[in-house]
């Protein structure tokens, strides 16, 4: 093992839970009710379940109102689409997050645009995307929003660092190097398609592996002393039958370790912060729509 140092996305998360929970009795106080976050989701995907699962209980834990409302995998879109337009609709809600993937079916991005921008906790919408593009406030996507406050609390001011972003995805790749620019960052996106990769990747003062390929980002890719944000989460096939397979990031954290001066390990890195963030925008929604301060948190 290495001598990087492992960054606590737990520890971070669980503050920041906490700051949001104060913020959110703040906002009961002077709203004379709760933050309403409000989470669909269409058919059994495991891996789903478990995720609403933890939302659902993590906004209740933060002091804030809502439901889990889940539909029948066979759900029409017209009937999908009306039950987002009915939350749309509803002043005691403030946050509305369809869980993806949705059923093949289903059309991911008329429903992602369906949802009221000032409502999209995910920030998914082309409106949210738009607005962090050219450099507005915007309700931006939870998981890179998680990753640039873990950075910044590492490294402080990001300024004129190089970094680099693996993964072009609109939920994580594409947000996260918007952030990185808007912290003045000299940001790299490389993706599928990029040639010499692991050359690209060792010239990073920061590197953001969001690929979804079990530790494909090799020690020999890290350069000294960078800071390495390792968003994937692969399970890895499980050792005997009955068994379940080793959760892994996208980066293989034994040998970056050995180069890095500080890095997030897989479970307990970036994936709890997705959450605490998601409570943050939630918050960050009900009081521009009360027309109150947004909170600092
Ligand atoms: P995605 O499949 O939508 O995008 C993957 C990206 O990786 C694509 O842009 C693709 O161009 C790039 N890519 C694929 N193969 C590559 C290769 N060989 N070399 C370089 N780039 C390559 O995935 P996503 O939704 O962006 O998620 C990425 C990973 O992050 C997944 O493991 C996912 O489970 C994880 N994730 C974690 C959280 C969290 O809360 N921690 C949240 C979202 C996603």
């Amino acid at each position: 093992m290495g001598c990087a140092r492992p960054i606590d996305g737990k520890a971070a998360a669980a503050a920041l839970r906490e700051r949001v929970a104060e913020a959110s009795r703040e906002f009961s106080r002077k709203a004379l009710r709760k933050p309403g976050l409000h989470v669909v989701l269409v058919g059994d995907d495991p891996a789903s379940a478990v995720y609403v699962g933890a939302k659902e209980k993590a906004l209740h834990k933060a002091g804030m109102e809502g439901a889990v409302h889940r539909l029948p995998a066979d759900t029409s879109e017209a009937d999908l689409l009306g039950l987002v337009g009915k939350l749309n609709a509803d002043p005691a809600v403030d946050g509305i997050l369809v869980q993806l993937p949705l059923p093949a079916h289903l059309d991911e991005a008329k429903v992602l645009d369906t949802i009221d921008p000032a409502k999209d906790v995910d920030g998914f919408h082309v409106v949210n995307a738009g607005k962090l593009a050219v450099g507005k406030e915007a309700l931006v996507p939870c998981t890179p929003a998680g990753c640039i406050r873990l950075l910044k609390e590492e490294r402080g001011d990001l300024s004129g660092l190089h970094a680099v972003v693996i993964g072009r995805s609109n939920i994580v790749g594409k947000p996260m190097a918007q952030l990185l620019l808007a912290e003045n960052a000299t940001v790299t996106i490389a993706h599928s398609r990029t040639r010499n990769l692991p050359e690209i990747a060792r010239t990073a003062d920061i590197l953001v592996a969001a690929v979804g390929r079990p530790e494909m980002v090799k020690g020999d890719w890290v350069k000294e002393g960078a800071t390495v944000i390792d968003v994937g989460i692969n399970r890895l096939p499980p050792p005997e039958e009955g068994a379940k397979g080793k959760l892994v990031g996208d980066v293989a954290y034994g040998e970056a370790a050995e180069k890095a001066a500080a890095i997030t390990p897989v479970p307990g890195g970036v994936g709890p912060m997705t959450i605490a963030m998601l409570l943050a925008n939630t918050l960050t929604a009900a009081h521009a729509r009360e027309g109150l301060e947004p909170p600092k948190l």
